[in-house]
Formats: structure tokens, sequence, C-alpha cells
């Protein structure tokens, strides 16, 4: 019931083990329509940031739009970095490019790889820069991480642990036409309590007619369409289909197109 993968991991990540075409032949085994790669934008992956680790994911358009009957987005999940909602990259200037050309019109890395993508999943991984933070202010956080124009989803908010007040973040996705997240794998070795926050947000998503996106998170490829924890939450809480932008194919290119950034 469930035919787009909208959250998925290759060995780019680093810490994930499969090729892009185990995971995309996975998704044809496993019944899919569309499957988005969205490898980790983040400063977990390199000790140092230079514009030659990213041409993997700036490269991306070499990817063909349908492989194995399956239509491919490509993204990248994008760390949240500040309080003020700004993605990694942010304030790092993009000077040359991969053979040390330098640019005339320089951009900072989270634009320019941003631009590259056909959408973004903001999310937080490092939040040690929340540790002081306001409730107010980590709200006003993730609606601002929404104001970039290729976020489209909000990732993982139930299982990041940073307090925020859910309502208004809700709304504001609703609004600017912005998918929460609902990440089988916050499922799988969660907490209780992370657990019980993903099927509060779940809930409140249905009560308030927000769209969600149901996505793996997949770090390899037999977890590829995989969403039997979040759509058993789903069918407890008799969420609508309707919300569900992630269900088919065509469901999700109208919320890419609603949020603006059709691919
Ligand atoms: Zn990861
Ligand atoms: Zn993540």
């Amino acid at each position: 019931m469930l035919k787009c993968d909208t959250h998925t991991h290759s060995l780019y990540s680093r810490h994930a083990y499969s090729t892009i075409e185990e995971n995309v032949r996975e998704a044809a085994a496993q019944g899919l329509e569309l499957l988005a790669i969205t490898d980790h934008f983040s400063d977990m992956l390199y000790p140092e940031v230079h514009i030659k680790h990213f041409q993997y994911l700036f490269n991306q358009a070499t990817l063909p739009e349908v492989w194995y009957g399956v239509r491919l987005l490509h993204g990248c999940e994008a760390d949240i970095v500040d309080l003020d909602g700004h993605l990694f990259g942010h304030h790092i200037p993009v000077t040359e490019n991969i053979v040390g050309m330098k640019y005339k019109h320089i951009q900072d890395l989270d634009e320019f790889i941003c631009s590259k993508m056909n959408f973004v999943i903001a999310s937080i991984h490092g939040k040690s820069f929340t540790a002081e933070a306001s409730l107010a202010q980590t709200t006003e956080m993730y609606i601002k991480a929404m104001d970039n124009r290729k976020v489209l989803i909000l990732g993982h908010i139930g299982r990041s642990g940073i307090p925020f007040e859910l309502d208004p973040v809700l709304l504001a996705a609703k609004e600017k036409h912005k998918l929460i997240e609902l990440n089988e794998h916050s499922f799988d070795k969660s907490s209780p309590d992370a657990i019980k926050r993903c099927r509060a947000i779940a809930l409140r998503c249905g009560e308030l007619g927000v769209p969600v996106s149901v996505a793996s998170d997949a770090h390899i490829s037999c977890k590829i369409g995989r969403f039997d924890q979040v759509a058993q939450v789903l069918e407890e809480i008799h969420f609508p289909q309707e919300l569900i932008a992630s269900r088919d194919k065509a469901s999700f290119l109208s919320a890419m197109e609603a949020a603006g950034i059709s691919p």
C-alpha cells in the first residue's frame, strides 16, 4: 500500500552498506514506484569540508530518471546546524570546483548542494547546539528550516530528541506544503519514549490534516521499502490515506509540486 521510499542511504553515507543499484533493485523487488536517494549532507562524513567530498551528491543528475522501473529522485538528508534552521554548509563558501578552477560567483555550500537536489530532508543529528535552547527557539528552528525552498521533509523529529512545541511546527508544515516524516528506523532501536513521541506525532498529523511522508531510512538494501511498524501505527490510529504523500508516485510528485519544487 506504500509505494514510495523517500529516505534511503547508500555507501556514500559511510555508515551505510549498499550501492544505489542494490537499493533500486530492492525497491523494484518490493514493488515500489519511487525511490529517493538521500545520503547524508553533514559534517559526520568527513573531518574537513571540501567541495571534492560532495561531488557524489551534486553529480546525481547522472542517475537515470527511471531504473528497473522505479522512478528515482535525488536528494540528501541535510543536518540542521543552528537555531535559525540553517543547514550544513551554511557560511562555508564554495570558491572553486573539483579541479581547482575558481568560481566567479561564490555560493555557500548549502545553497550550492541544495540547488542540485530534487528535494532535501532536514534532520538533526548533532544536537549540542540546542542544549541551552528554549522551546520557543527549537520550535522556531524547525519552522525556519522549512523556509528553505528545497526542504520538503522534516526528518525523524520524534527520534532526534529535541523538545519543541508540536502543534506550531505541524501547522507551519501544513501551511508551507512541507511533509512530516514518519520514519520506520525510528521504531527499530529507539527508546520507548521516542516511540511514544513518534506515535503522538503521527496521531496529531492526522488530527490537524498535515501530510506525511513514510520512509524506511534504510542504511542497507534489505531495509528498502520496509515500513511495517509505521504502517501498523497508521492503521491503529486510522490515519487518513489522503494525508500520506508517499502512498504512491503520483501523490508524492504532486506533493513536490505543491511545495513548488517539481523535479
Ligand atoms: Zn545515517
Ligand atoms: Zn537521519
